[in-house]
């Protein structure tokens, strides 16, 4: 078992005498700063000028400094800002003004496993990576618990390095739920892979060819959203407290056999070879590649029309419908606010 680190193994005192420039306030950038400043550290903010996330900021009581003069601050500089966006601003805004002596810190590790980001030798980088959204980093802190993060040391100038990444862990609120030391290299592939084959690129495929396939054989929309969608949380829900096996339990023998008998003909050998392909990909930087090309390149023409017709999907449009019936549910909701 890998060694899980938690509150009583971090020396928070590190953090004494120290600003934190949190850079971008999205749905990391809001979660690290508020709980950083809440566990007591001094925290500003940097973003653009004209930024939307300005006034959201100085609403909850943050300085508010252009990148530049944020990172001139500062002795921790987290980069929270869009993957594909930080090689840009890091190199106009954030390098010129790193302190030596300071910490660079990233919350994924795609720029500098990638090699978009080379920092100066005489910077502290390092990685703390929430294994959840943001929104629920803020929220699970502020009820008392916390969401389990990956760590990893780049590059150790200080020789303090990886006592600092624990003691920003620990103002994270993460400790409470446990932090696992990686490698940038680990925690980027597995990420990439996790996000593209299973959490959302398989998972989402599946939901909507379910949703397609009973749709076009007379099905009612309704009534596929319901089966194919809707039910997904549920089924999750189980597994997330007790694993499979409390799923099935939960289910009908019926559903069981079901599961068993139709699940290895739906994911096939051949998608696992496939699964296989997508990891290579991601191993020699041919995603990579791909993704920052859509954007400098394509000026992200690819990606935006993706986002337009999974948006226009019959799927969405039923579900928007049947959720509006479901007011406990919080769809519409500014998720900058939570
Ligand atoms: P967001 O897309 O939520 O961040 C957007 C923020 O960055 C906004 O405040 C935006 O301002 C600001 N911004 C955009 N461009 C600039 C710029 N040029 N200069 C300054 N600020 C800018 O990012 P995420 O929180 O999703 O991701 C941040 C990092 O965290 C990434 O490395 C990501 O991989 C990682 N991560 C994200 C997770 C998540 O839950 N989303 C989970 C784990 C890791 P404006 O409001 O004006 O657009
Ligand atoms: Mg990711
Ligand atoms: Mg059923």
């Amino acid at each position: 078992m890998a060694k899980t680190y938690y509150d009583q193994d971090a020396n928070w005192e590190l953090m004494n005498g120290k600003t934190i420039a949190i850079i971008g306030y999205g749905s990391q950038g809001h979660a690290h700063a508020l709980n950083l400043k809440d566990s007591g550290a001094n925290v500003i903010v940097g973003l653009y000028e004209g930024s939307k996330s300005k006034k959201v900021a100085e609403e909850h009581g943050l300085k508010v400094y252009t990148v530049a003069e944020a990172v001139k601050q500062a002795d921790i500089t987290t980069v929270l800002i869009p993957d594909e966006k930080q090689a840009d601003v890091y190199k106009t805004e954030i390098a010129p003004n790193l302190k030596p002596g300071s910490a660079l810190v990233f919350a994924h590790g795609f720029n500098i496993h990638y090699q978009q980001i080379v920092p100066p030798a005489d910077v502290d980088v390092f990685m703390v990576a929430p294994k959840g959204p943001g929104h629920l980093v803020r929220r699970t802190y502020t009820e008392g618990s916390g969401v389990p993060v990956v760590f990893a040391v780049h590059q150790d100038a200080s020789g303090k390095c990886f006592d600092l990444a624990l003691a920003y862990a620990k103002g994270l609120g993460a400790l409470r739920a446990g932090a696992l030391q990686t490698t940038f290299r680990d925690e980027t592939e597995e990420d990439l892979f996790g996000e593209q084959a299973v959490l959302m690129g398989g998972v989402c495929q599946l939901m909507q060819t379910g949703f397609e396939v009973l749709v076009e054989a007379g099905y009612p929309p309704e009534m596929a959203y319901f089966e194919c969608f809707h039910e997904m949380k549920l089924i999750v829900d189980l597994c997330y407290e007790g694993g499979f096996t409390k799923m099935r339990q939960s289910c009908s023998d019926t559903a069981e056999y079901g599961d068993y008998m139709v699940g290895p003909r739906i994911i096939t050998e051949d998608t696992k070879k496939e699964m296989k392909k997508v990891l290579k990909e991601i191993q020699d930087g041919t995603f990579a590649r791909n993704w920052l090309l859509e954007n400098k390149a394509a000026g992200r023409v690819n990606f935006l029309m993706e986002r337009r017709l999974h948006a226009e999907h019959p799927i969405e449009k039923v579900g928007k419908e049947l959720r509006a019936m479901m007011p406990w549910l919080k769809d519409g909701a500014d998720l900058s606010k939570d």
